[in-house]
């Protein structure tokens, strides 16, 4: 039932040094202040790449009093925003320069494909320093229209010490989202790097130094969540937090913010986000983006297409074409040229997927192929596709986070104009009412949205009037329309409900580091 090209082998040795394994504070690499360290993995055997140190509650204490003070005292806010940028744009161009190291480290510590590090995600980081950089020296404020005799202004001014907290899915990119836009905004940040993925940013947080940034504006720990992460979730001198992982650990972070200073929040959470294939949809193209919607990054993606919704009468030539697909998924070491899929990230998800697999057997799901791990060692799982999942059941309800397709029928009948009866109304309005009147999306609409998450939706369809209807009536972040994961550094991004709030990227992204101050001058000196 399932092959691949390429099968696990000896792993390949990754084309990198490992030079940064302290924490960073005030600029320098230091030690963990009470001398513990932490083993991080390689995913593809489970043999231990480095030991990291490991910081907790006095670490973030010190690293928060540096920022505080690069804050407070300077030079950082206080710097023109010119030079801001500048030190951004020499940040990009030091990125381009170590592209290939960053990439090694970055597929050797998560196990993505050194393919996907070294042409997306390298890329993507050094766009968004470019992007920020850019933005430094643009943040304005507005002059305000008030009622009387008032010279009324406001002042767009950083938030202070950011705490950001960042998941191991996409280490780099989770980097350079939360701390691109709080450099431009010139806030200093403490960020805390996932436990599993520990490396690059110190690696990239020295090319920022080397860049000329001043010590203490960006510090980073490595470590735990309950221990460290809380620690800086609870800080009284952290003026914002910015999160990205579950929406468990982020009701926690919102807690423990609540609990402590009332930190201004933003949360970038799960998704259970669907992928919907209309009967008038180009079936081969659906295909092929609902394959990488969900597979990419070994299905480790907060906006996997999870719910892979078709239309009953091209549902059987989808099903076909999307298990072929998965069953010539080349998965295998990702350091190989051509491998589409490495290893998931550790142990733990990987039981924690193998379980629901076992789960939607269980359920009665139809197992079109793949179903078990991959070869003997290390974190590797076959391309899976469930048919005939339906709504009720866990596989469609919970966020796998791994390389599980599930795939559900449903039946739409298209709002084309033609359909309409055009004796009764002129055109025009019959094509308003196509657009408001959305009884023939009902039933795709209402399971689409019936989820606790609202992150992304993907529509498939030629016909305008169904894209435009679904569009507005799915409860999400961002609908891609006829494409998917298009993650420009412009382009907002984040969640309805419970998969978060805020945006990041874009000009959107400037607004979760900025506060508004109103300055109010009376025109005329109430003494004359
Ligand atoms: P996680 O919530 O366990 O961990 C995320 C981060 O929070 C890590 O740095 C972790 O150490 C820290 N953390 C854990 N417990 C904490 C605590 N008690 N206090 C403070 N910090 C704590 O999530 P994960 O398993 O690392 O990441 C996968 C999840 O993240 C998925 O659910 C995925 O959907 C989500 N995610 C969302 C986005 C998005 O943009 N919406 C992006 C990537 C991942």
């Amino acid at each position: 039932r399932f092959s691949t090209a390429v099968a696990a082998e000896e792993p390949i040795t990754p084309p990198v040094q490992i030079n940064h394994t302290q924490l960073l504070i005030n600029g320098q690499y230091v030690d963990a202040a009470a001398g513990r360290t932490f083993p991080t993995f390689d995913p593809r055997n489970g043999d231990v790449i480095a030991h990291v140190a490991e910081g907790d509650a006095e670490d973030v204490d010190h690293a928060v009093a540096a920022a505080r003070k690069a804050y407070d005292e300077g030079p950082w806010p206080k710097m023109t925003a010119y030079e801001r940028s500048r030190i951004m744009f020499r940040t990009a161009d030091l990125l381009e320069k170590h592209l290939d190291e960053i990439a090694a480290l970055e597929t050797w510590d998560s196990g993505k494909t050194y393919e996907q590090s070294a042409n997306v995600e390298v890329p993507m980081l050094i766009r968004i320093f470019r992007y920020y950089g850019g933005w430094a020296d643009k943040i304005h404020g507005l002059t305000v229209p008030a009622d009387g005799l008032y010279h009324v202004q406001t002042l767009h001014e950083p938030i202070g010490v950011a705490g950001q907290i960042i998941p191991w899915n996409f280490p780099l990119l989770m980097f350079g989202w939360k701390v691109g836009p709080a450099l431009a905004c010139g806030n200093t940040v403490v960020l805390k790097t996932a436990e599993q993925t520990p490396l690059s940013a110190l690696y990239v947080s020295n090319l920022l130094h080397e860049a000329g940034l001043p010590p203490g504006v960006l510090n980073v720990i490595s470590g735990f969540g309950p221990t460290a992460g809380a620690a800086l979730a609870s800080h009284m001198d952290v003026d914002k937090l910015a999160f990205t992982g579950s929406t468990d650990t982020g009701k926690i972070v919102l807690g423990l913010a609540a609990k402590s200073n009332l930190k201004k929040v933003t949360l970038e959470l799960g998704g259970k986000s669907p992928f919907i294939v209309c009967e008038d949809a180009d079936v081969d193209m659906a295909v092929e983006l609902a394959h990488s919607a969900l597979f990419f990054n070994q299905g480790q993606c907060c906006c996997a297409g999870s719910r892979t919704f078709v239309h009953e009468r091209i549902y059987d030539e989808f099903l076909e074409k999307a298990r072929a697909r998965a069953s010539k998924r080349v998965v295998g070491d990702p350091f190989k040229k051509g491998v589409e899929q490495g290893p998931q990230i550790d142990s733990e998800q990987f039981k924690k997927i193998l379980k629901y697999i076992r789960y939607g057997i269980e359920s009665g799901a139809t197992l079109e192929s793949g179903g078990e791990r991959f070869g003997s060692k290390g974190y590797y799982i076959q391309p899976t596709v469930f048919s005939n999942v339906q709504d009720d059941m866990v596989i469609a309800k919970d966020e796998i986070f791994g390389p599980v397709q599930s795939i559900l029928k449903f039946k739409l009948v298209t709002n084309h104009p033609k359909h309409l009866d055009k004796k009764k109304k002129p055109l025009s309005l019959a094509l308003i009412d196509a657009l408001i009147d959305n009884r023939n999306l009902d039933e795709v609409i209402q399971r689409a949205n019936s989820t606790r998450y609202g992150l992304v939706a993907g529509v498939f369809t030629q016909n305008i009037d169904t894209a435009n209807a679904l569009t507005r009536a799915l409860r999400v972040g961002s609908v891609w329309i006829n494409c998917y994961d298009v993650f420009d550094a412009a382009i907002p991004f984040g969640g309805f409900k419970m998969s978060g709030n805020g945006r990041e990227k874009g000009i959107y992204g400037l607004n979760n580091y900025l506060q508004i101050k109103a300055v109010v001058t009376p025109l005329k000196n109430p003494a004359w």
